[in-house]
């Protein structure tokens, strides 16, 4: 039988974004900050930090993403406490933490959580009427992975 993750109405929204990519993210957020307003927010340090100054609201803020923010974040996806990934990453630079990069991308496809790289995809995920709905998130089938490692 498939797994489900059941999803409520009120989304755990992650929010992470590179130092060039900041503006971006922010202006974003202010942007739609009614509707941010009825989910939850999770954030890296200092993009979290800029957050809550900017939408007047709490933010729950993991380590900065060099400091090991990026893999906070990661582990929460595979523990099924976040729904949303915003993460507006640059591709002009080389960061410090190009591996946590690439490790929470991966996480976020790997437990099929929505995913916006960009500001279009992020306006697309955020006017969809399912934001304001319960839903159920198929889980990857994952069972002959496993079977195939305790075989090993
Ligand atoms: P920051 O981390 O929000 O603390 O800047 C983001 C990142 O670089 O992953």
């Amino acid at each position: 039988m498939k797994e489900v993750r059941k999803i409520g109405s009120r989304k755990r929204i992650a929010l992470v974004a590179h130092d060039n990519k900041k503006k971006d993210l922010i202006e974003w957020a202010e942007h739609n900050k009614v509707v941010l307003a009825r989910h939850e927010l999770i954030a890296t340090g200092t993009t979290g930090k800029l957050l809550e100054e900017k939408l007047d609201r709490p933010v729950q803020r993991v380590l900065s993403g060099p400091l090991g923010g990026d893999q906070q974040i990661g582990a929460m996806i595979a523990e099924g406490k976040i729904d949303v990934l915003i993460f507006f990453w640059d591709p002009m630079e080389s960061q410090p933490h190009d591996s946590d990069v690439k490790a929470l991308l991966r996480l976020g496809v790997a437990w099929n959580i929505l995913l916006a790289c960009d500001r279009a995809t992020a306006d697309f995920i955020l006017t969809s009427p399912l934001m304001h709905q319960d839903y159920e998130t198929q889980l990857p089938d994952y069972s002959g992975y496993l079977k195939r490692k305790v075989a090993k």
